[in-house]
């Protein structure tokens, strides 16, 4: 008799990303009210959630320059950082009508 083991099958994030495409405008869809080095960013927010929060690493935190650095191009328009900031600095819109990413059904 034939034995069956059951089949663990494992994603990570980065492996789901990886099965996305994007349609990659040339304006981002993202903004920091405050980019400044006086920011809130810079001068308040001690755990920078956008960093860590953001499935899909748009946010990154540039010590040197004190600031943070959107790459907007690898959104995947989950919404989440419209709650996240503890100090309302992010401002995210939808991209340009055909652009941003492109989720496949089934
Ligand atoms: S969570 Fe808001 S204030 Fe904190 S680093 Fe990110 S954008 Fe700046
Ligand atoms: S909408 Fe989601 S994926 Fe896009 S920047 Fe915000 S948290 Fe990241």
């Amino acid at each position: 008799m034939a034995e069956f083991k059951d089949a663990k099958i494992e994603f990570t994030v980065e492996a789901k990303l990886g099965t996305l495409e994007w349609k990659k405008s040339p304006n981002s869809h993202i903004t920091l009210k405050d980019a400044s080095e006086k920011s809130p960013c810079a001068m308040e927010c001690k755990t920078k959630p956008c960093t860590t929060v953001c499935p899909a690493k748009v946010y990154e935190w540039h010590e040197d320059g004190k600031k943070v650095i959107v790459n907007y191009e690898n959104c995947i328009e989950c919404g989440a950082c419209r709650m996240l900031c503890p100090f309302d600095n992010i401002v995210c819109d939808w991209p340009e009508g055909g652009m941003g990413v492109k989720y496949k059904l089934g």
